[in-house]
C-alpha cells in the first residue's frame, strides 16, 4: 500500500501511542495548541518552536503579525511530544517521510539561543515518532557540536538566509552577519547535511548587484542550491526600507499599494530567472519553492505536488517518478478511517483523482481537510465528487 496511506489510516494508533507517553495533561495542552488544527501552507505545515525574534529586519514581517515588534523569542510551551501529539490530531496531517513536510522558522529563528533547545525536542520527537521531512531556515551561527545535536535519523533540510553582502548590517541590524552565516553553510555541509542559501526575499533595486558574489561565496562555503523567494510587503514594511531609500525600486513594481493590514507581494519574475540562472551557472540547484528543496533531501515527491502547480525547476528529485501507486482500496480505507468518509468510487485521471464519496450537505470543511490529506498521502492532485445518501 502507498506509505502516505498507510500512514494516514494508521493516525489513531501513533496518537494513542503518544497519549500513553504524554498523559491526559499532556493531551489536553496539545489539542488546545494551534498546531494540532493549523491548515498546512505551501511550504509545508509550519512548526513554531517559539513566537517573536529580536533581529528587527526591516523587510520581516514576524514583529507586525505578533504585535510585538522585535523581541526575545517567547519558546512554544509544549515540549516535543506533546507537539508530536498536536500534529498527530491534525486533520490535514499525514505522518511518515510520505507525509506532510513540516517548516520551521516561520515566525521565530529556531536556532535562536533561547529556542534551540526547544527545537531540538521537536526534532528528536519527530524524529522517534513521524518521521515528516523537516526543514528549517535560520540566521544564526550553527557551529558543529550544535549541528551534531540535530537528529541523524530523520530528513531535515537547513535553509540559511542571506538575502545581501553589502547592506546586512543596516538591514538585519542584530542577526549574525552574513560571515557567520556563511560558516553555518561550511559546518553543516561537513556534518553531512544539504544545506541550501536561502536567498528570501529578493529585494529589488538592491539584490541584482549582488546576486553572482552572494551566490557565488554560497557555493564556496558548501552549499548545495539556491532558493528563491520574491519580497511581501506591507505599508510597516515599505515604510522601514524607505529609511535606507530602498523603497523606491519595490514601489515600481507594486500594482497596488498594501491593504492597511496585510502583505502584498512584490513581482519578481525577472529577478527570480536571473537568480535561478546564476544558481546554474555556478553548478547549484535552483529551487523557486522551499518545500522542494525539502523534497530533494528527503528523496520523495514534492508534497506540495509543485510538478503538478507550476513550481517544478526540473531538479534530480524527478518526483514525476517516484509518484506511489493509486490503490483504490488504500484510499478508501485511508478515508473512512481517518475521516469517516465512504468512497463510492476513485477515478484515476493522471495526475488527478477524483472520488465519489457519499455525503450530507455541510461538510464541506471535512472535505477540505480530507482532500488536503490524501493529496499528500497519494501525491495526486484531488477532487470530490459528492453524492447525496
Ligand atoms: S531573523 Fe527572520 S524572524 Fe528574525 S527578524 Fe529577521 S527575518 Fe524576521
Ligand atoms: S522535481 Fe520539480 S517538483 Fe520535484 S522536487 Fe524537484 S523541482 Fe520540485
Amino acid at each position: 500500500m502507498a506509505e502516505g496511506l498507510t500512514a494516514l489510516t494508521g493516525k489513531e494508533e501513533l496518537r494513542a501511542r503518544l497519549a500513553d507517553l504524554i498523559g491526559p495533561e499532556g493531551v489536553r495542552k496539545a489539542l488546545d495548541n494551534p498546531h494540532s488544527r493549523r491548515p498546512p501552507r505551501p511550504c509545508g505545515l509550519t512548526v513554531h518552536p517559539g513566537f517573536g525574534c529580536p533581529n528587527g529586519c526591516l523587510y520581516c514581517y514576524v514583529g507586525d503579525i505578533l504585535g510585538t515588534g522585535p523581541t526575545r523569542p517567547r519558546p512554544l510551551e509544549l515540549t516535543g511530544l506533546e507537539l508530536a501529539y498536536a500534529l498527530a490530531s491534525n486533520p490535514y496531517f499525514v505522518p511518515g517521510l510520505m507525509g506532510t513536510f513540516l517548516a520551521m522558522g516561520a515566525v521565530c529563528d529556531p536556532f535562536h539561543p533561547d529556542l534551540v533547545g526547544k527545537t531540538l525536542d521537536i526534532m528528536r520527537a519527530v524524529a522517534s515518532f513521524l518521521g515528516n521531512p523537516t526543514q528549517f531556515s535560520t540566521k544564526m551561527s550553527i557551529g558543529p557540536e550544535m549541528a551534531r545535536e540535530i537528529p541523524r535519523n530523520l530528513s531535515v533540510s537547513p535553509l540559511i538566509t542571506i538575502i545581501t553582502l553589502e547592506r546586512a548590517g543596516e538591514l538585519e541590524p542584530k542577526a549574525p552577519g552574513p560571515e557567520e552565516r556563511l560558516k553555518t553553510i561550511s559546518v553543516l555541509r561537513k556534518e553531512g547535511f544539504k544545506p541550501m542559501l536561502f536567498l528570501r526575499p529578493l529585494i529589488p533595486g538592491l539584490v541584482e548587484d549582488e546576486l553572482d558574489d552572494l551566490i557565488s561565496e554560497a557555493k564556496h562555503h558548501g552549499a548545495v542550491g539556491v532558493v528563491i523567494g520574491a519580497l511581501r510587503v506591507s505599508r510597516p514594511i515599505l515604510r522601514r526600507l524607505s529609511k535606507l531609500g530602498l523603497d523606491g525600486p519595490i514601489r515600481a513594481r507594486l500594482k497596488r499599494e498594501p491593504p492597511k493590514r496585510g502583505l502584498v507581494a512584490v513581482p519578481s519574475r525577472d529577478l527570480k530567472e536571473m537568480a535561478m540562472g546564476i544558481a546554474r551557472e555556478k553548478g547549484l540547484l535552483a529551487f523557486k519553492a522551499a518545500c522542494c528543496a525539502n523534497a530533494y533531501v528527503a528523496g520523495v515527491p514534492c508534497a506540495d505536488l509543485c510538478w503538478a502547480r507550476g513550481f517544478c525547476s526540473n531538479c534530480p528529485n524527478n518526483c514525476l517518478k517516484k509518484l506511489p501507486p493509486v490503490e483504490e482500496e488504500a484510499i478508501r480505507e485511508a478515508l473512512l478511517r481517518a475521516f469517516g468518509l465512504r468512497a463510492m468510487g476513485v477515478h484515476d485521471e493522471g495526475l488527478k483523482l477524483v472520488v465519489e464519496v457519499k455525503a450530507r450537505q455541510g461538510i464541506a470543511g471535512l472535505l477540505d481537510e480530507a482532500r488536503k490529506a490524501l493529496e499528500v498521502a497519494t501525491r495526486r492532485l484531488m477532487a470530490f465528487r459528492v453524492v447525496k445518501p
